[in-house]
Parts: C-alpha cells; structure tokens; sequence
C-alpha cells in the first residue's frame, strides 16, 4: 500500500510549482495530472507513469468518481502516487471527494500547498489583493454553481470570480445586481503567471467588453478593492524591466537549481 502526495501545480507555468512539489514529483511512481498543469513539469518526474485524467474547471471529460478509483487503485500498486492539480489543490480542486475517498480505503495522504490563480494574478497586474484600510478581505468565489448556472455576489472588499471567463457579459449583470456600484473596477486576467498571460481592466458595467480578449483562455475575474489601480503610481513605470523578467528563463530544464536533487522525504503527516 502506498501513499498519494496531493500536489499543487501551480496556475500554468511550470516554475511556479514550489520546491516542496518539486520534490514530491521526484519521488512519485505514478502521476495523475489535470490539464491545466504545465506538461513541462514532466520534467521533474521522468520515472513516473503519467495519467492524463483531464479534469479541467467544471467539464470534466474524467468523471470524478473515475479519478477517485484511479487514484485508490493505483495507491494500492504503488509506493507514491502524484495527484497533480493545478493552481492550488484546495481551491475549486474537488480535492474533498479525493480525500474522502482514500481515507475510505485507509490510504494515507499528504497535501502540498500552490500558488492559486487568483495570486498569479494580483502578482501579473502588480495590483495587490488586500489594501490598507480600502480592502480587508478578499473571497474566492465559482461563479457557476454545481447546477451550471452564473451567479455573483458581493462578499468581501475584493470578489475573485473562477470559471466565470465564458460568461463576462452576464456576470457583468449579476454583479450590478448583487450591489456593487456600476463604475467599480474589474480587473480580467487569463492565463496568469504563463508566458502568454493577458490583463484588461474595465468597471463592473463594461466587463462583457472583456470576453473577446480572454475567449477560451483560464481567466479570473478580480472585482473591487483589489482591482483599482494604485494611486499616484505613474503608469507604466511599476512595469518589469522585460530583459529581466524571470518567467522567460525560470523553467525547469533552463535552472538547474530548481532541479530536485538529494532527495529523502517529505515530510510525513499523519493524514489517513
Ligand atoms: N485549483 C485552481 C482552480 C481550478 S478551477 C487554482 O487554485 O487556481 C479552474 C479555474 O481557475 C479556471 O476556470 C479559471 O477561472 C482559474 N484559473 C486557473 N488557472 C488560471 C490562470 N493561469 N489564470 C487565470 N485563471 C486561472
């Protein structure tokens, strides 16, 4: 009987796993993975079976009880399975069902912590989810419910919207009716943290405007305190240096240091 290790991809590109996760890939047998993780993380796991379960944001094109049994299945054959999940694991990951899952079968888990997507957006925007005084709280909320219907609320100082990237025109809407006042600032960001990651700022009223620019691409919906602008800052010059950028040269094969390397164990947790 063997053990999973829950681990947290990070949103996209693939250095931003952290060290911990690393690890944990360096010593997996068997890795299920989502398809929103990064495939160059492959590289920290070239021993490993890798198992496409190809979950991503509500279409699930692997049924979650098919995951479950994979994942009790394939502990059972192995010393250490990966569970690979992108982002952060416990953030709309259900990373619940997993966990019941293999406690029912008496399997023991560990769970490594991310960088969830609404992080690599505040850090790609440079537009910091709390502020002094402005914004002392901050939800992650589904947009759509278990049902598949849009819904929006008004919960917190900063409202971070997953899975809402299809519906903007409509969410744009049920914002408005939630409470918050038409010219709120809304910051769209897809793709954060990856290469190829795009930002739009509009208010609550013109966010439909954003749908073309973020069609078909993870995107999260920043709606509040967290998204205005920092005043007094002149624009552009809180812009990275591009010759400096470091999600151009942090990948895994480019730094060897990121590289897993004398490894022992992770730490063990009780978790059963
Ligand atoms: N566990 C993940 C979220 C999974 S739900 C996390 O912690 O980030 C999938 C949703 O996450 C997508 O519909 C999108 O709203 C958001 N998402 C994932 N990666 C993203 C990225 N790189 N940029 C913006 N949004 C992202």
């Amino acid at each position: 009987m063997g053990r999973v290790l829950f681990v947290s991809a990070g949103p996209g590109a693939a250095d931003l796993i952290t060290l911990r996760g690393a690890r944990a890939l360096a010593l997996a047998d068997v890795v299920l993975f989502d398809a929103l993780t990064d495939p160059a993380l492959r590289e920290f796991a070239p021993q490993a079976k890798w198992l496409d379960v190809g979950k991503r944001g509500f279409c699930h094109s692997t049924k979650q009880t098919t995951i479950n049994a994979a994942l009790v299945r394939e502990a059972k054959a192995h010393d250490v399975v990966v569970r690979l999940k992108g982002g952060d694991t416990s953030v709309f990951g259900r990373l619940e069902e997993e966990l019941l899952a293999l406690a029912e079968a008496h399997i023991p888990y560990e769970i490594v912590p991310g960088v969830t997507a609404a992080i690599a957006a505040a850090a790609q925007t440079g537009r910091p989810l709390t502020r002094r005084g402005a914004g002392r709280s901050v939800a992650l909320t589904t947009a759509m419910t278990r049902e598949g219907e849009l819904q929006a609320a008004r919960s917190a100082d900063t409202e971070v919207f997953y899975m809402a990237g299809q519906q903007l025109a409509a969410l744009s809407r049920r914002l408005l009716a939630a409470g918050w006042d038409a010219c709120t600032p809304v910051s769209v960001v897809s793709r954060a943290g990856c290469a190829d990651a795009l930002s739009s700022e509009h208010d609550v009223a013109s966010l439909g405007a954003a749908s073309m620019l973020h069609k078909g691409r993870p995107t999260v919906v920043i709606v509040g305190a967290g998204a205005a602008p920092l005043t007094g800052a002149p624009q552009g010059d809180l812009e990275a240096d591009p010759a400096v950028r470091l999600g151009d040269y942090a990948t895994p094969s480019s730094r060897q240091d990121l590289e897993p390397q004398g490894l022992e164990s992770l730490p063990q947790s009780p978790n059963v």
